[in-house]
């Protein structure tokens, strides 16, 4: 029999608020432990949550969009289990019944399929949570047998997106989970910084033979960190229920963790059902009321989205398609590209630097285009210098490594370091005349039909004018005295 996979995918993301879900304490990551704490995010006794309007705008945003209908009303529920991360004894999340519907429901993310063309994953809901404490069982200094617990994570908010169990296949999980962490960021909601985080994923797999529609068991894979793992246990443990249903088992309901570095997956705990939780309203929280001037005010925050940048590049810019796919990965390089495009320079030579010597310096220091010292102003001067002449290709090269540097303007470093562009008749006649008395024997050979030693003649002439002659002009004069 042949089975194929269904996958749903569970994201926590982190909102970029400046404090929790319910206190004024820093969400930020990082900290010594146990310091970004007090009385709420620790629940102590008589201590009140109170909600961080943040949390709802940006969970709204995100949700608007991507297509979710916004809920007018929705509570906030204890979800009770013990941990030792989790000093409360509960976590407050949302939830979603016949009588309890979350923040966001509905919606869905396009992702690509193989014949070049999209689908759409359906969303089940998107709700707000807060995080719980870590619990540190396997760094270098804790001796065997013993955990520590850092609580500063208590109380960080959380959005969780729930996709219907419509995922075929680990690559389009993969496109899912990329085109969703493009749209949190864009939309300003999370960091989207995997290594501190900021997005952490549940994956459930089934198997059920190709042209069944009833869903199989399904396995939980909690808490993957990267979007490649997600991959990896899916295919991981998709072979593993195969293997067992081929054998004569059956699939047992079961969470389980991934232990990327053996590619092999651990029981956590056979599986609860949501009854287990004992779900309750939590009475220190008043409903979630949104009205329609909120969800209007947030949807015209919404930026443009990656798909409509896309379309508008394609229709503005005479760019290649890989060059606006790279253009539009993230909203401030795209940003960067327009301002650079209206601060004068061209669209092609824009997008020509900034995919190239741009993306490689960020690559090589681990620096955001933001924290790059050159504006885009200075870049789009950059290549208007090139463009009227004043320099060439290559010292421009020059140029802006000084300006990766020092972030001075173009103009400036061009005047302090004499590296105009020698465009004088005359004076390059001058130099290529010296040139070719200095080498008597390739003119001959020239002359005899070697015209391969153009090359050695430019070469001679950038050298001695530290490449800064007019290259299209040398040649010119080179070829009329050559002959
Ligand atoms: P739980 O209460 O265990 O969290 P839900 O029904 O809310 O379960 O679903 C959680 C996630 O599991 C969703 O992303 C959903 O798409 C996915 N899911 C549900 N059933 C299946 C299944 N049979 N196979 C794969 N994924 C599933
Ligand atoms: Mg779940
Ligand atoms: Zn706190």
């Amino acid at each position: 029999m042949n089975y194929e996979p269904v996958i749903g995918l569970e994201v926590h993301a982190q909102l970029a608020t400046n404090t929790k879900i319910f206190c004024g304490c820093s969400p930020a990551f990082g900290a010594e432990p146990n310091t970004h704490v007090c009385p709420v995010c620790l629940g102590l006794p008589g201590a009140l949550p109170v909600l961080n309007q943040n949390v709802v705008d940006m969970a709204m945003h995100i949700s608007l969009a991507v297509g979710c209908t916004i809920q007018p009303r929705s509570r906030f529920l204890r979800k009770n289990y013990f941990y030792p991360d989790l000093p409360k004894g509960y976590q407050v999340s949302q939830f979603q019944s016949n009588e309890e519907m979350p923040l966001a429901t509905g919606g869905g993310v396009e992702v690509p399929t193989a014949d070049g063309g999209t689908r759409v994953i359906n969303l089940t809901r998107i709700h707000m949570e807060e995080d719980a404490g870590k619990s540190i069982h396997e760094e270098g200094f804790v001796s065997s047998g013993e955990s520590l617990v850092d609580v500063n994570r208590c109380g960080v908010p959380l959005i969780e997106i729930v996709s219907e169990p419509e995922i075929a296949t680990s690559d389009e999980a993969f496109h899912y989970l990329t085109r969703l962490h493009q749209m949190l960021v864009y939309t300003g909601v999370c960091e989207g910084d995997m290594e501190k985080g900021h997005m952490r994923i549940d994956v459930n797999v089934s198997i059920r033979p190709v042209g069944s529609t009833k869903l199989g068991t399904k396995v939980e894979v909690k808490n993957v960190n990267s979007f490649r793992n997600c991959q990896r246990a899916i295919d991981t443990e998709k072979d593993r229920q195969i293997a067992l249903l081929e054998t004569g088992g059956t699939i047992q309901q079961a969470t389980m963790l991934f232990d990327p570095d053996r590619n092999q997956l651990r029981p956590m705990r056979t599986k609860e059902d949501s009854d287990d939780y004992r779900y309750f309203p939590d009475p220190d929280l008043v409903p979630v009321v949104v009205d329609d001037a909120w969800i209007t005010k947030v949807r015209e925050q919404i930026p443009e989205l990656p798909e409509a940048k896309k379309i508008r590049f394609g229709n503005d810019f005479d760019i290649s398609r890989d060059q606006i796919d790279i253009l539009t990965s993230s909203r401030d390089i795209a940003d960067y590209f327009e301002t650079t495009v209206s601060s004068g320079a061209g669209a092609k030579p824009a997008a020509n630097w900034l995919q190239g010597d741009v993306m490689r310096v960020l690559n090589e220091q681990k620096i955001t285009i933001g924290e790059l010292k050159i504006t885009p102003q200075s870049l789009a001067e950059l290549l208007q210098l090139i463009d009227k002449g004043t320099i060439s290709g290559n010292i421009a090269r020059k140029v802006f490594d000084e300006m990766v540097d020092t972030g001075d303007a173009p103009q400036s470093i061009v005047e302090k370091q004499g590296l105009v562009q020698i465009s004088d008749t005359s004076e390059l006649d001058g130099i290529v005349d010296q040139i070719i008395a200095d080498s008597p024997s390739e003119v001959e050979r020239y002359k005899g039909g070697d015209k391969k030693l153009v090359g050695f003649f430019m070469g001679q002439i950038m050298k001695a004018t530290k490449g800064q002659a007019n290259p299209k002009m040398v040649s010119q004069i080179l070829r009329e005295k050559l002959g």
